[in-house]
């Protein structure tokens, strides 16, 4: 439920309100406005009722959030919200700020994977140089069969720390288990979380106690509604700098690797403040299908692209045929820039 102060409402009528709150058994979230403060109260709310919220001092009203996830609906925040990542004092300072979610389209682009350090550092420099503005690649890899390339673990987060000071381009990676959280958000300026992971609830929480933004993917079988409610996990313990992305689901077809679910984007839009990534590598799973659904993805109001790019990507190491070649991804990134213009946007 979300209760709304009355303007002019004190500091000290909100602190009561939070500290009935806790008494009663909900979560207060507070959301300081210029000229109103509302509070999230989150929880199982079958513990009171509106009448009782609304007799609190300085409440105004009382309204219900009617969808099931609740800090992630645009029911409780109607604007889009905006967050950098990147030069937290909390993380790494020296990389580059950008701000996700505004007219500002972020390219968060690299490899699949850290493969070795000349590798990442070649990309990180051609990627920047094309445009980009975070450097992605795993060094824990969440992989099909225990017989591939299962990453470079802690080696490859050095090389990514290496990369982000020789380009100033935030890092974004992710995090396998609950126990590597604290080592992954030592390095990443994003921690990710992968398709195989969506719905892994203590991986979530643990997300969710840390400072680091998170990027969340979508399952590849997750519904619209799970998807936001695995963000309400992360979003409840604290962490609000959470951003979604699509990368295809799971569907019959198989002239491609996912299903690229366009429309989630603007649903997701319609559903959530959240910004929304779009990732066409993943969604489709060909390379030369990439360039298109990326423009596609600019073009339906993604906050963000993210692409898998590699020197040489015939010889990737994990998901080489999706990847784009240095000169595929200069060549996209030029025609995206025309297509976010035409919608008021940049890239
Ligand atoms: C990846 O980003 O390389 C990855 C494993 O993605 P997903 O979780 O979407 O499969
Ligand atoms: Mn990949």
């Amino acid at each position: 439920m979300i209760l709304v102060f009355k303007a002019g409402s004190t500091r000290e009528q909100v602190t009561h309100a939070e500290e009935r709150l806790r008494e009663i058994g909900l979560e207060p979230h507070t959301l300081l406005g210029v000229e109103r403060t509302v509070i999230a109260a989150v929880g199982d709310e079958r513990v009171t009722t509106a009448e009782e919220l609304a007799s609190i001092p300085g409440v105004e009203k009382v309204l219900p959030i009617l969808a099931p996830y609740k800090l992630a609906s645009r029911e409780l925040i109607p604007t889009p919200t905006t967050f950098t990542i990147g030069g937290d004092s909390e993380v790494k300072p020296c990389a580059t700020r950008v701000t996700f979610g505004g007219t500002f389209i972020p390219v968060v682009a690299g490899p699949c994977s850290v493969e070795g350090r000349s590798q990442l550092l070649e990309v990180a420099h051609a990627v920047k140089e094309a445009g980009a503005s975070a450097l992605r690649a795993g060094a824990f890899k969440p992989r099909t069969s225990p017989y591939q390339f299962q990453g470079l673990a802690e080696e490859g987060l050095e090389y990514l720390a290496e990369a982000r000071e020789a380009t100033g381009l935030p890092i974004i990676t992710e995090v396998l288990t609950p126990t590597d959280v604290p080592l992954v958000a030592k390095y990443a300026d994003c921690l990710q979380i992968g398709t195989r992971n969506m719905q892994n609830f203590l991986l979530l929480r643990a997300c969710g106690q840390v400072k680091n933004p998170v990027l969340l993917k979508r399952g590849m079988s997750a519904t619209l509604e799970e998807y936001l409610l695995a963000a309400e996990y992360v979003l409840t313990g604290g962490n609000k700098r959470v951003m979604l992305c699509e990368r295809g689901i799971r569907t019959f077809e198989n002239y491609v690797r996912n299903t690229f679910a366009l429309a989630a984007i603007p649903a997701l839009k319609e559903k959530t403040h959240l910004p929304i990534l779009a990732d066409p590598s993943h969604g489709t799973g060909v390379r030369s299908f990439v360039p298109a659904m990326t423009r596609a993805s600019v073009a339906c109001g993604a906050d963000g692209i993210l692409i898998e790019v590699h020197p040489n990507p015939e010889k990737a190491l994990t998901d080489g045929a999706q990847t784009l070649s240095i000169k595929e991804f200069e060549k996209l990134m030029k025609e995206c820039r025309a297509i976010a213009q035409a919608i008021g946007r940049t890239m």
